[in-house]
């Protein structure tokens, strides 16, 4: 394997997380490049690059999504290498061959690790030697319903059936009882087929109550290979997570080595190289089942960052330019605690409704132990062509409780006007008591959020609320207190805290 030194990366994404790869391409001396849509023209990440190439219109199959015109201004630009960060192109097996055809490097796994477990069936098939537990079901496309009805009867209900193309939650329904199982065949079929082109489903056994517990993974060209320990991320609404946390709180040091080498197997399993992430879905009694493999960097990176001292993006580009891994497992130790929350651009006592708008004020937490990833600034505009999230607040300590402490604590610094994030929310979760127990499960916001609660009255926010009023009426404006209309508003500045 020849060394091939980077010196020029182009970053196709946008948002926080091109600005979190280029920082630590900075750092290493390495030339950077952004590319952007209209609607993107003034974003940190813009700014943040050495050069920056405007890539089409908003719509990001017109731009982001556009490989082609990327890898053209690749070439253009003399550029060595490029981060896909997550989501848009990062899992396209498509675009890591096209780039690495035209003498680029991809940083992320082969084309052939993307693909396999990209489709949730074959990932299933090429997993089944190397010893990694399964959710009960059957590894192969089911399309008739008799057949489905054989394999739910043996394996008991309540099942799941899955779309094998799927993501994001899409195809997959619950299946209560027998009477019900032919409706929701057909449901997901059709989802799957509308949604990815693709009616493949498969039946699994419905865990209830479960946890989801991933391992971070990294992998070099030479066939090393360690895991990263875990990231829980059972805190979640409609299957997408919100609260992540590393160490999980209920693993004992034996599962977690269970887990993690159960990991490296689904890693081997197609020759991984990169960083990688193996996800599980942990059962009451803390058994552990594989779900799937995301090829890529993941949101939640910076917890497992925060606990191991280890720069991802950093290893993901020395694994690129084919170095071996500097270090082994036995070097990799956990060190403190760390927790991450999504900061969206959500109404959380409006059933999470996007809402988009300027961010007037945007100052953020400071402080020992707080690391905040974003990709705005104050007078942005959040652009309704992409996901609503503004930032991910990230907070370590020596241990959980300090984590949290922290968390509130920085929630509480963090000033953000002119539209309603999920700040509040996060608050919510973090001081309920399954939150703090750790006697929680991917049910807590359906079980546990009452919006009411974050319309009662914070007698803090009253203060400052009425504090600012009496300033404004002051003759003394600033933009930062009042809303659209001009008007100071109460209930926002509470909502915001
Ligand atoms: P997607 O690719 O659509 O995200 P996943 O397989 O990763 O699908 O599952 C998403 C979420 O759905 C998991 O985090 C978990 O909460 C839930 N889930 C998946 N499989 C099962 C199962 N067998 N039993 C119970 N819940 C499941």
């Amino acid at each position: 394997m020849e060394m091939r030194k980077i010196n020029k990366i182009l970053v196709a994404n946008r948002g926080e997380i091109a600005v979190r790869v280029m920082r630590t391409a900075k750092e290493m001396g390495i030339q950077t490049v952004a590319v952007y849509s209209e609607a993107d023209r003034d974003s940190p990440h813009v700014h943040y690059a050495d050069e920056a190439v405007c890539v089409g219109p908003p719509l990001s199959a017109e731009s982001y999504l556009r490989g082609d015109k990327i890898i053209q201004i690749c070439k253009d630009l003399q550029v060595d290498a490029i981060h896909p960060g997550y989501g848009f192109l990062s899992e396209n097996a498509r675009f890591a061959r096209d780039v690495t055809d035209n003498g680029i490097i991809f940083i992320g796994p082969s084309p052939e690790a993307i693909e396999v477990m990209g489709d949730k069936l074959a990932a299933k098939n090429t997993v089944a030697e190397y010893d990694v537990p399964m959710v009960p079901g059957v590894n192969h496309a089911v399309t008739e319903v008799d057949e489905a009805a054989k394999i739910a009867e043996q394996i008991g209900y309540p099942v799941l059936i899955k779309a094998s193309a799927g993501g994001g939650g899409k195809g997959m329904r619950v299946v209560e009882q027998p009477d019900d199982l032919e409706e929701q065949m057909k449901r997901a079929i059709s989802e799957a087929t509308s949604a990815f082109g693709d009616g493949s489903v498969f039946v699994e056994k419905f865990i209830t109550s479960p946890r989801h517990i991933e391992i971070q993974v990294l992998g070099d060209q030479h066939g090393n290979l360690v895991y990263l320990f875990e990231r829980e991320c059972s805190i979640q609404r409609r299957h997408q997570k919100v609260i992540e946390e590393a160490p999980s709180s209920v693993l004992t040091p034996e599962k977690r080595e269970a887990m993690g080498k159960a990991a490296l197997g689904v890693a081997k399993s197609c020759n991984y190289y990169g960083a990688g992430t193996v996800e599980f879905i942990v059962d009451a009694n803390l058994d552990f089942f594989f779900l799937e493999m995301n090829t890529r960097l993941q949101v939640e990176h910076p917890v497992t960052e925060e606990i191991t001292g280890v720069d991802l993006v950093k290893e993901q580009i020395y694994v690129a330019e084919g170095r071996a891994l500097s270090f082994a497992q036995e070097d990799l130790k956990i060190k403190g605690h760390a927790m991450e929350v999504r900061v969206y651009a959500e109404d959380p006592t409006n059933g999470f409704l996007p809402d988009i708008g300027r961010l007037q004020t945007y100052i953020r937490p400071q402080g020992p132990g707080v690391r905040v990833d974003d990709g705005f600034e104050q007078g942005m505009d959040i652009p309704i062509y992409y996901d609503p999230m503004i930032s991910k607040l990230v907070t370590f300590g020596d241990n959980r409780e300090m984590a949290i402490e922290r968390m509130l604590r920085a929630i509480k610094e963090y000033r953000i006007t002119g539209i309603t994030t999920t700040l509040a929310f996060c608050a919510y979760v973090l001081k309920h008591e399954a939150f703090t127990s750790g006697n929680f499960d991917t049910k807590f916001v359906e079980k546990f959020f009452d919006p009411e609660e974050l319309k009662k009255k914070d007698p803090e926010y009253e203060q400052i609320a009425s504090a600012l009023a009496a300033y404004l009426i002051d003759g003394r404006k600033t933009q930062t207190a009042v809303n659209g209309n001009g008007q100071l508003s109460k209930w926002k500045l509470r909502a915001r805290n």
